[in-house]
């Protein structure tokens, strides 16, 4: 199948492409999905009590659906607890957390019934470790995209509006050398290739984004970033305003910020989740992350010898599949107090990464959360730490027009003040940091295990 549509002229494939957005929109956005988001809309009014109270209802119903399943009724089994005992938070905490690790392995032990008609199966590809399927019934997925149409109608974006979209899913042959991207009529969407951005090419992307004209940019932070920068090596601009910067699917990083601004003119937007559904959280427009409290529920697990929680999260809308207390792997730093725009929500000062960036120390420590030196270095258009077999490191980074090698001094006093003097490091100039096969800059890729 992919092979035929690979042959098509491209302007089939837009209708090929738009077909299949139009019978997907049928299914996905139905009158219990408009349902779905009209009640969230209004929980987004609510007072933290009323949050509070539905989540806490939210979460008996998820202990009960997870206690018909294999591997949670074993687990609350072990702990000795009926899972009505487990509803309070002290209790609930006694639940040990789940892996993906246990899930991938027996995904069957996870399952709450037998799989259904209009459940959709979901993959994960995660750019470390290994892949996860699983089903989601109809309810997950209405919500889901309930929560992701909240997020972005706080900031005025409506369902169907223009979007140029980089998207990871390969609409794009890898053969095409004129047009980079493919139109989905029914979306209103215009599917840009996250894996032909080069020097050759950035023109016609920049001629294409002109003729299309879309007022909302969505895409992942290394494709939109590294088109920014091609954009201004080259001194190619926009000929119109771009209203939205939308960023999902990777942590944006402050290299990244800078450039996007420059370039697009608007400060990109934000928001937190994942397939696995356990965890969302939104930017608002007073520029405050806050966790999706009628979502799921979150627990930010403080990690030691490190100021970074653990987001682990408890799933609310999957009908056919529980995950309870399931780690995402991924790192936030919490921040107290509540924001003025009055919506409900635990705030988040910043997501930090995956827990899994880490680089090794020769005597087998972890130091993770290796952002921050690079944040304060000006001047960098991309950067990544390489730690090789044998422990060394090497920083690959794309210095930009207003680099200076002095910056490399302090970068390196800054590195060194995290991970000690043990390990040797070396710098590389490079035109492009590695990517994963999803098209995502990862900040750390390490090769070395400690003896
Ligand atoms: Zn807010």
């Amino acid at each position: 199948m992919k092979d035929f549509y690979n042959k098509l002229p491209a302007i089939i494939q837009d209708v090929a492409v738009s077909l299949a957005g139009l019978k997907q929109k049928r299914v996905r956005y139905d009158s219990y999905f408009r349902q779905v988001f009209s009640a969230q809309l209004e929980r987004e009014k609510w007072s933290e009590d009323q949050s509070l109270a539905f989540q806490n209802l939210q979460i008996s119903h998820a202990l009960e659906r997870a206690a018909s399943t294999p591997y949670y009724s074993k687990l609350f089994e072990s702990i000795g607890a009926h899972w009505s005992e487990l509803c309070d938070d002290k209790n609930f905490k006694k639940i040990p957390i789940t892996y993906k690790g246990s899930v991938s392995e027996n995904p069957e032990a996870f399952k709450t019934r037998s799989t259904f008609k209009s459940d959709k199966i979901i993959s994960t590809s995660g750019t470390t470790g290994k892949s996860l399927v699983f089903p989601a019934s109809k309810k997950f997925d209405s919500e889901q995209w309930a929560v992701w149409w909240r997020y972005r109608a706080r900031f005025g974006i409506e369902q169907w509006t223009k979007c140029a979209l980089f998207s990871s899913t390969p609409i794009v042959p890898s053969h095409e050398t004129q047009r980079f991207y493919r139109a989905n009529h029914a979306y209103n969407e215009y599917r840009f290739s996250v894996f032909h951005i080069s020097e050759k090419t950035v023109s016609s992307y920049v001629e294409s984004l002109n003729k299309i004209k879309a007022p909302w940019i969505h895409g992942n932070p290394s494709a939109l970033s590294l088109l920014a920068k091609l954009m201004l090596d080259h001194n190619l601009k926009l000929g119109h305003t771009v209203r939205w910067l939308t960023i999902g699917s990777e942590n944006l990083q402050d290299w990244q910020e800078k450039v996007l601004i420059q370039v697009f003119g608007t400060k990109p937007i934000q928001h937190y989740g994942l397939m696995e559904g356990v965890a969302n959280i939104s930017q608002c427009p007073n520029g405050n992350l806050h966790t999706d409290e009628d979502f799921s529920f979150v627990e930010y697990i403080k990690q030691e010898e490190s100021d970074n929680c653990l987001i682990v999260g408890t799933s609310f809308c999957n009908d056919a599949f529980s995950l309870i207390r399931y780690s995402t792997g991924d790192i936030a730093t919490p921040k107290e107090g509540r924001c003025a725009c009055g919506r409900p929500g635990r705030l988040v000062s910043s997501i930090d990464g995956r827990f899994t960036d880490y680089i090794t120390l020769a005597g087998g420590e972890r130091v993770a959360s290796l952002a921050g030196p690079f944040h304060s270095t000006p001047g960098l258009s991309e950067a990544q730490i390489y730690q090789d077999h044998a422990g060394a490191l090497t920083i690959r980074y794309v210095p930009s027009i207003d680099w200076d090698n002095r910056n490399l001094i302090s970068l390196e006093k800054k590195l060194r003040d995290r991970i000690g003097n043990s390990l040797p490091i070396r710098f590389q100039i490079v035109d492009k940091v590695e990517r994963t096969p999803r098209g995502k800059a990862k900040l750390v890729i390490s090769d070395f295990t400690p003896e």
